[in-house]
């Protein structure tokens, strides 16, 4: 898989900027647990934070520009790379179920301009409903008199959620349905009755916010529902006749989740791949037994085994992202599959560069502590490693493998 040249320009662009603003600024934001606004600005300024430049990405004719840009931000850190791309979550949500009129109006006001950047919220997880989406609970009514919909629930782990100026929030507008009955809708700046809950402190990616969203009686405009409510009213019809013959199942928040997981692959391999290279360095400058410590097989081979995982990870996510731009059919749910390898890949690689580094790697003077405790969200978040092995197994075996 060729990327092409342009492709490997955008490439060696974004690395200087994570090289030379990222990286820098990584333990400062990870200490500090805020998100990280001004290399945020900084970004917005070059263009990297951007609507624009992430659909640049997508439509590349490489069918790889995503994974390539988000392997080389995470590479800087994954907490300030999560900082800059977790508003992409809320704007595909918009991209895959909004109108052409919703896509226009909502996605500039998630990014904000480079002098007065915002950031966006997908909003689907909930306490009582993390992995099992369809059991989620915020409510969302239509008040026809007023062609308004009013949401009532908590949304939790958000990114972003509370400082975002557009919130997408997934409620159920029929709870008999499942998650056939839910539907997003679009929450606007500054409207009244959301409002931010705990902000978690988190064991890693701790430059980015995470937090619930409380929703009490939020009211928004009937054009904030993504898609109309014409094609909601059908969807539901036929989501009542299909529960009653099958059971019923798919959602729009599921569908969001499928298409996004090759390039959280691409986010732990960059993590990977940083790991990769300082426990290399040290490996090779590190002195015992009066000869570097890489002149022994047992961290030779160690560090032999990181790369092959790593490159193995990089050809998944890939061949995921090109199939996914190609709209080539997922049989055997090779975007899960990218996701799943490349997130353990990640947690295992940065601790192998921990016992590389000895003492010095369980300190917070060598980043590998770091990018070690960042690498644990890769098998939790955007589906957790059992949920991504659940739904391979489903796509190759067809059996509805509980
Ligand atoms: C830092 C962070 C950021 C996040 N950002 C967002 C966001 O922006 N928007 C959003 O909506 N959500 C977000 N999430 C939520 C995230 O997607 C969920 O945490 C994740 O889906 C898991 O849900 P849960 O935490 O409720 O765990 P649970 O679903 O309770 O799972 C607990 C354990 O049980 C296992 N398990 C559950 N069901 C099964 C099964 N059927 N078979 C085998 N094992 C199973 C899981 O794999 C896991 O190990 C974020 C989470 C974190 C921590």
């Amino acid at each position: 898989m060729d990327p092409g040249a342009d492709q490997l320009a955008v490439r060696d662009w974004l690395h200087g900027f994570a090289a030379d603003v990222i990286r820098p600024a990584a333990a400062e934001w990870d200490e500090r647990e805020e998100t990280p606004w001004p290399v945020i600005q900084e970004a917005a300024k070059l263009g990297i934070y951007s609507l624009d430049f992430y659909a640049q990405q997508y439509f590349d004719p490489s069918g790889i520009g995503i994974p390539i840009a988000m392997e080389e931000l995470f590479w800087g850190d994954a907490g300030i790379g999560l900082s800059i791309v977790g508003t992409t979550l809320a704007a595909v949500a918009v991209l895959a179920n909004g109108t052409d009129e919703q896509i226009g109006t909502w996605t500039p006001q998630m990014f904000g301009t480079p002098d007065d950047v915002k950031v966006a919220a997908f909003c689907s997880s909930e306490p009582d409903a993390g992995s099992d989406v369809s059991a989620l609970r915020t409510r969302a009514v239509y008040d026809e008199a007023k062609d308004e919909w009013v949401l009532n629930g908590t949304k939790t782990w958000a990114t972003n959620g509370g400082i975002a100026a557009v919130h997408v929030v997934v409620a159920t507008v029929d709870p008999e349905l499942g998650a056939r009955g839910h539907a997003s809708f679009v929450v606007p700046p500054g409207t009244p009755g959301l409002s931010q809950g705990q902000k978690f402190k988190k064991h890693g990616i701790r430059a980015s916010h995470t937090a619930e969203v409380v929703l009490d009686g939020v009211r928004v405009p009937g054009s904030c529902l993504l898609g109309g409510k014409e094609k909601l009213d059908e969807r539901l019809a036929r989501a009542r006749e299909g529960v009653q013959k099958s059971g019923g199942r798919g959602n729009a928040a599921m569908a969001t989740f499928e298409a996004s997981r090759p390039a959280v692959g691409a986010q732990a391999i960059g993590i990977a791949r940083a790991a990769y290279e300082v426990a290399l360095d040290y490996a090779r400058t590190r002195e015992q037994f009066g000869r570097p410590i890489i002149d022994n097989q047992g961290v030779a081979f160690q560090l032999a085994d990181m790369k092959t995982r790593i490159d193995a990870a990089r050809l998944l996510v890939w061949r995921a992202s090109w199939m996914a731009v190609n709209n080539q059919p997922f049989t055997a749910a090779e975007g899960s599959m990218s996701k799943l390898y490349a997130g353990e890949t990640a947690k295992w690689v940065t601790a192998q560069a921990m016992q590389i580094l000895g003492g010095n790697g369980f300190t917070r003077e060598y980043p590998v502590e770091r990018m070690h405790r960042d690498s644990a969200i890769y098998s939790i978040f955007e589906g957790t490693s059992e949920i991504q092995r659940l739904v391979i197994a489903r796509a190759i075996s067809g059996m509805p493998i509980r």
